[in-house]
């Protein structure tokens, strides 16, 4: 008889402790099809006990020093880091990245996002300004909110967690998150971390589950004055809508339709090893990834044919594989998903020039069951098309040529979406002028994802409301009081 597999099961971590739930819902390893683990389908009482133990401990956190707070923080921070290929190894089976992704991308940065926000947190000042003429001095207080709720999506599970915990625990909240319910594991190990690392019971509370039932819990919850959510922007809509009687201080980081834009003066050899990367890095999955490629006509031909040789060369296998360059979407029905748009490019007569449907796509026989899909490389699009309007959020670039810088500003912008761009061109003046006018929060002039985590982070339009970074997150977790005093 075959030997049957212990499945992993997850509890959720309320008040320092990990519950067992009352249902649990099956999570997928996206490489092969199978079930990786079970994860606690929480229930409106399971959040209700995660948000009282982030009450009971608010009093008690908040009035720690920010260097007691941060002494905590760093540890975390090393007794994660110090299981780093275990969390590596979790993260790209939970969600089908290469592990080597995992390893230099996701958990090392995790790590960093609470060393920052330790280090932040110390250097923030409050102002003050007098009014002699009339006796009076005017000064704010920042306080910390309350309970604050934190709901993170699967494509970089670990990392953007932390960027929420992080800043959240710094300025003294307490929190309940929920990770996504397809890629929960690497929180719920950070858990069995938290008790050694010195954090009080019901700081942070994980509760897991699925959105319409873990998720609107906690966004609906009377007691929970403070959302931060990362996302799609369609699921946003409904955190608007369903938080709206609480009037809710909220966060929204959502979805994107980045344009790369290359002049072209732009340095080739270096545009399309990064545009490459910028494309398909995690299977296309990062909200920042490019997804329309805007080129100049007397460069066209000649960027096309070298990004396609260069796309060719992306090794799509099986995400444990050391030489692998993508591994596997996230679900099988995100990849027919991501396979549709292509499929709906071709009956609008645009050309797939690489990739779905065109090239061969060699999976190892223990993969096979896994959800794959070669870097697909689509021109001869119109603007309207939906591969050019909506977010795809798969290994899917669109190459289109353009004329004038002008006439390539007005095609960035006209999308519903403003997260970020990238600009390819070594004309200094030109990159001032362009970001200016780029409906987006973010521009990047001849690089990808180079961040500093003190300068703001978030998107316009409907791709965000609020911005994330040293400051701005120090902002989003306090509370501000203007105190006047005559003299
Ligand atoms: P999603 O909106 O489906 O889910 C995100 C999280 O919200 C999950 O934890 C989910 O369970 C929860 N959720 C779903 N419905 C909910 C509801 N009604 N109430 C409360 N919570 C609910 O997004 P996803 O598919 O997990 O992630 C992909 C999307 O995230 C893409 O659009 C991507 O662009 C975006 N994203 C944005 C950023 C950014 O910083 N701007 C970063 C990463 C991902």
């Amino acid at each position: 008889m075959e030997k049957q597999k212990t499945l992993l099961e997850l509890q959720n971590y309320i008040g320092g402790k990990f519950v067992v739930s009352a249902a649990y819902i099956n999570s997928f390893d996206p490489s092969t099809g199978e079930i990786y683990c079970r994860v606690p389908d929480s229930s409106n009482e399971e959040v209700d006990s995660a948000v009282n133990a982030a009450k009971v401990a608010f009093p008690i956190w908040s009035s720690w020093s920010p260097q007691d707070r941060a002494a905590v923080m760093n540890k975390l921070a090393d007794l994660i880091e110090s299981h780093m290929e275990e969390f590596a190894q979790a993260e790209s089976k939970d969600q089908g990245k290469t592990v080597t992704l995992a390893r230099t991308l996701d958990i090392p940065r995790s790590v960093y996002n609470f060393r920052f926000f330790a280090s932040s947190v110390l250097h923030h000042t409050t102002e003050c300004t007098q009014m002699d003429h009339l006796n009076c001095m005017h000064y704010t207080v920042r306080t910390p909110v309350g309970v604050a709720g934190l709901i993170s999506p699967w494509n970089l599970p670990l990392y953007l967690l932390t960027w929420k915990i992080a800043p959240a625990i710094a300025c003294g909240n307490t929190v309940v998150a929920k990770p996504s319910e397809m890629t929960s594991v690497t929180a719920w190990m950070m858990c069995k971390l938290m008790n050694e690392a010195g954090l009080p019971p019901g700081v942070v509370n994980i509760v897991f589950g699925i959105g319409l039932r873990a998720g609107e819990a906690l966004v609906c919850h009377p007691d929970v004055p403070i959302i931060s959510f990362t996302g799609s922007t369609v699921t946003a809509q409904r955190i608007i809508e369903k938080s709206a009687p609480y009037c809710k201080k909220l966060s929204l980081e959502l979805g994107g339709k980045n344009p790369a834009i290359v002049f072209e003066d732009a340095n080739l050899d270096e545009c399309i090893s990064t545009t490459v990367r910028s494309s398909f890095s995690n299977q296309g999955q990062i909200c920042l990834c490019t997804s329309r490629i805007y080129v100049q006509r007397s460069i066209y031909e000649e960027f096309l044919q070298r990004f396609v040789e260069a796309t060719r060369k992306w090794k799509v296998c099986a995400p444990s594989d050391p030489t692998a360059s993508m591994g596997a979407l996230i679900s099988e029905n995100h990849l027919a998903k991501v396979k549709s748009y292509v499929k709906k490019a071709l009956e609008e007569g645009a050309t797939v020039v690489c990739g779905d449907g065109v090239d061969t796509l060699n999976i190892p026989p223990e993969n096979q069951g896994g959800y794959f899909m070669l870097p697909t490389v689509i021109t001869k699009l119109k603007e309207e098309s939906c591969c050019m309007q909506e977010e795809i959020f798969g290994p899917v670039a669109c190459v289109v040529p353009f004329d004038t810088e002008e006439e390539v500003i007005g095609k960035a912008n006209g999308v519903k979406y403003g997260l970020a761009a990238t600009i390819w061109t070594r004309e200094v003046g030109r990159t001032h002028r362009v970001a200016k006018k780029l409906q987006v929060g973010l521009v990047w002039t001849n690089c990808w994802l180079v961040r500093d985590l003190n300068l703001p982070f978030g998107g316009m339009k409907a791709s965000g409301l609020g911005r994330e970074g040293a400051k701005d997150s120090y902002e989003f977790f306090t509370e501000v009081k203007t105190v006047t005093i005559k003299h």
